[in-house]
Parts: structure tokens; C-alpha cells; sequence
């Protein structure tokens, strides 16, 4: 069955207002996108949309690390993602960059800490 949404890119500061055609959950038409990105981001945002997570850590010290997803993870598995994140075992000295978790629940994105954090 053939059905319209409306969608915004996300791809830039643009944010440009999407109208996409879906027909048995397939992608028939994209208009409103002013660049080719914003076709790939309709296309994936119908069939397997996706999201990049950003939180913090509370380390054993008790500081607060901030940490996202190096790769974005399925939108689905976003507040089980984020309960994981927010569960990990962490010590201070963290630096940026520093791999959190190397595979977020078999997802296969990394969590990555965004500030080094020391004592
Ligand atoms: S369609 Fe292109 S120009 Fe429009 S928001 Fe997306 S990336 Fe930016």
C-alpha cells in the first residue's frame, strides 16, 4: 500500500523537508531534497534508520565522561544502547577517544569517550 511521509534531513544545516513515497516499505519517490544526501538519507531512514548516540559515563570516581557511538546504531535499539553505555565499567585516567565499549550489544559500533577525563 502506498503511503507519503514527511521527513527532515539531517545531513546538514539545511534540514531540508523530505516528501517520500513508500510502497511495501520500499522507497518509490523522494522530492524536496536539495543535494543527493538527502535521497540515501530517506532511503536508509525508511529501511534500517539508524542513530548516532551521545551520553555520559559516570566512572568508578564518580566523574561524568562524555562518550557516543563511533558508528550509529540501529534507532530501535536506542534505550537499550544507552542503558549499556551508561552501565560500563570505567576508570579515570580517560582519554579522548579512549574505546568505552569496542561492540555496543553485537551492533558493531564502538563507544568512543569525546573528552579525556583524569583525576
Ligand atoms: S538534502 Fe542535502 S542540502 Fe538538504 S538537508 Fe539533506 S544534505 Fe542538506
Amino acid at each position: 500500500m502506498a503511503e507519503t511521509r514527511i521527513l527532515t534531513c539531517i545531513n546538514c544545516p539545511m534540514g531540508c523537508e523530505l516528501t517520500v513515497g513508500v510502497e511495501d516499505g520500499k522507497v518509490v519517490s523522494v522530492s524536496g531534497n536539495t543535494c543527493k544526501r538527502g535521497e540515501l538519507y530517506a532511503e536508509s531512514e525508511i529501511t534500517a534508520p539508524t542513530r548516532t548516540i551521545t551520553t555520559t559515563v559516570i566512572t568508578a570516581e564518580g566523574r561524568p565522561v562524555p562518550v557516543k557511538t563511533a558508528q550509529p546504531i540501529p534507532k530501535g535499539m536506542i534505550f537499550e544502547c544507552t542503558a549499556a553505555i551508561k552501565s560500563a565499567e570505567v576508570h579515570l585516567p580517560v582519554k579522548v577517544g579512549q574505546v568505552i565499549i569496542d561492540d555496543l550489544l553485537g551492533t558493531g559500533a564502538k563507544v568512543t569517550a569525546t573528552k579525556s577525563v583524569s583525576e
